[in-house]
């Protein structure tokens, strides 16, 4: 079992496997993108499964695949399957922007895939072209479409929520009526370059304290919004009957609903004293926080070291690993650049 200097137990590894994306998220990206990493700069699948196998003999049991968006990258279905045969790793999870996922869904069921999140933020068509700046909200909803077909559990939506981006959160709520869907509301976070406008401005640089939407104020809104559409009230559900989890989501449900609605709340009542995870960028920077960007080079470890010498990084990680976040704004990397 790994733990690290606070006592916290560390099983959980997020690996970005690409820092490529197809889509540009007005709070991920700058409109102009971000320039690729070079091909020799990224992570191969065989460095990522070394590393992999060293994590889980010093605990890490929980892989989540990120990216970028991880659905880009050739080959990502057998690196799953690869993983998954990883002695130690008891479960995989993918995040995904979802445009690609009606392509793969069967064959990462079959690679031993279950867990899957996709990033939703609106139900609106125009809406979703806008955040996203070009992606189609049609592809996404086939993508989710063919995740319950191959019988992916749990099938959960992030909703990133941005003020200025005025999303109806109603529509997400009802969706979990009928669906067995886990919506989670996630606050924006200011990670990237946090320049003095809107994401969601003409000039686009960055996130803002306006911008920022507490979960509390968020589940006021689906409670109020909920009740007067006729839903029921909104009630909390026990950790046991929750969707699984690894990390530090709230589940709330209405009256007989198929799904859940679920709240992430890294800004307003930080989770950092249960944080369990590390990450690691498609780059291979190894990373204790997602808010710091103190970085450990795994990727000159792997091509220059032994086992031991990952093995020794691994413990450098978690003996550094921070106590909490401090409400830092801004960060080196973008968030398309770390994985979320
Ligand atoms: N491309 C994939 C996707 O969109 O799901 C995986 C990578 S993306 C960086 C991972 C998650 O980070 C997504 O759910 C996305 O909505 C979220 N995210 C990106 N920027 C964010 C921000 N500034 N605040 C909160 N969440 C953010
Ligand atoms: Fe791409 Fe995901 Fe960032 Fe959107 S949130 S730009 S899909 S990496």
């Amino acid at each position: 079992m790994a733990t690290d200097a606070f006592g916290r137990r560390i099983d959980y590894l997020r690996i970005s496997v690409t820092d490529r994306c197809n889509l540009r998220c007005v709070y991920c990206m700058p409109p102009g993108g971000i320039d690729w990493k070079e091909h020799d700069q990224v992570l191969s699948f065989e460095e990522i499964e070394r590393f992999a196998r060293i994590s889980a003999e010093e605990g890490i049991s929980k892989i989540r695949l990120t990216g970028g968006e991880p659905l880009v990258r050739l080959g990502i279905v057998d690196h799953v399957r690869r993983l998954r045969e990883t002695t130690g790793i008891e479960a995989i999870a993918l995040t995904t922007n979802g445009t690609l996922l009606a392509r793969y869904a069967k064959d990462l069921a079959e690679a031993g895939l279950k867990r899957i999140n996709i990033s939703l933020d609106t139900l609106e068509p125009e809406t979703y072209s806008r955040i996203t700046r070009g992606g189609r909200l049609e592809d996404v909803l086939a993508g989710m479409e063919a995740a319950f077909a191959v019988g992916m559990d749990p099938v959960k939506l992030n909703v990133v929520v941005v003020r200025s981006l005025d999303q109806d959160l109603l529509g997400f709520a009802r969706m979990t009526v009928d669906r067995p869907v886990h919506v989670r509301f996630i606050e924006y976070m200011p990670v990237g370059d946090v320049g003095e406008h809107s994401c969601t401005s003409a000039e686009a640089d960055g996130w803002t304290e306006a911008d920022h939407v507490s979960t509390d104020e968020i589940l006021e809104r689906i409670t109020v919004e909920g009740e007067a559409a006729g839903l029921g009230v909104l009630a909390p559900v026990a950790r046991d009957d929750a969707p699984g989890g690894w990390g530090p989501a709230m589940y709330y449900r209405f009256p007989g609903a198929a799904g859940t609605l679920g709240v992430i709340a890294p800004l307003s009542h930080h989770f950092c004293g249960e944080c369990n995870r590390l990450r690691l960028t498609a780059d291979g920077g190894l990373r204790t926080c997602l808010f710091s960007d103190a970085e450990l080079d795994v990727r000159t470890v792997l091509r220059t070291g032994t086992d031991e010498d990952v093995r020794a990084l691994i413990h450098r990680a978690l003996d550094s690993k921070p106590e909490g976040h401090n409400q830092q704004h801004g960060t080196v990397r973008y968030m398309s650049q770390i994985g979320g």
